[in-house]
């Protein structure tokens, strides 16, 4: 058994080194918070979407949520306000979780890319390559039971595979030990109401497979 000044001092360790440590063999994880990382990272420059962007949008939610749902980079309304999935298809997300009981307090919402691309374009490789790192770190602090992949790029960029959007969908992946699944992004929900259907039986699966009742 380790006594009290054993345990602050790993405590201190663990804070200053940014480390798990083992204590009374349970993990307990380091006091490096998501408040934490968004003081790290709210000046990033390290593409040049930091010189179009109004505000970095980190995510919001809860931050011991289970369930993280992942978009694909913010728009013009993300870009203005700071906070993701705002603008239509925000609004639809929103109806989304609250029909299976669930809304922005209860999960954690996050984008791949932090910082608006201009015109809304797609994403390109070298943007993703610097800002992955950002959504790694999020996910080891949050440490959800479910990823919810929003979007191919999404996908694609967690899972590390080039595959249709309908190729991944209906399956439980796996993202560094934690399950994660693929469904369509609200935006093309709102160009294609035909997705609709398969989006909510992803949706029922989330909800009878991660929330038991809650
Ligand atoms: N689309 C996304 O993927 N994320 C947002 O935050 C807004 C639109």
């Amino acid at each position: 058994m380790m006594n009290n000044d054993s345990k602050a001092y790993l405590k201190q360790f663990s804070d200053l080194y940014d480390d798990n440590i083992i204590i009374n063999n349970n993990i307990e994880s380091s006091s490096f918070t998501l408040n934490d990382f968004y003081e790290d990272i709210k000046d990033c420059k390290k593409c040049s979407l930091s010189d179009t962007r109004t505000k970095l949008v980190f995510g919001v939610g809860n931050p011991n949520a289970d369930i993280v749902i992942v978009g694909e980079a913010p728009g013009k309304n993300e870009d203005l306000t700071g906070e993701p999935f705002v603008g239509r298809g925000g609004k639809l997300l929103d109806k989304i979780l609250n029909s299976i009981n669930l809304n922005r307090e209860k999960v954690f919402i996050l984008n791949v890319l932090k910082c608006r691309p201009p015109e809304n374009r797609d994403p390109n490789p070298g943007e993703i390559e610097k800002c992955e790192p950002y959504l790694k770190k999020q996910l080891e602090i949050i440490k959800p039971k479910l990823i919810v992949a929003l979007g191919r790029i999404s996908a694609m960029t967690l899972l590390k595979v080039k595959d249709s959007l309908t190729n991944m969908r209906n399956k439980i992946h796996k993202y560094e030990g934690v399950d994660l699944i693929v469904t369509y992004h609200p935006a093309a929900l709102l160009r294609n109401p035909n997705f609709k259907r398969p989006t909510w039986e992803d949706f029922k699966l989330i909800r009878d497979k991660y929330l038991d009742g809650k």
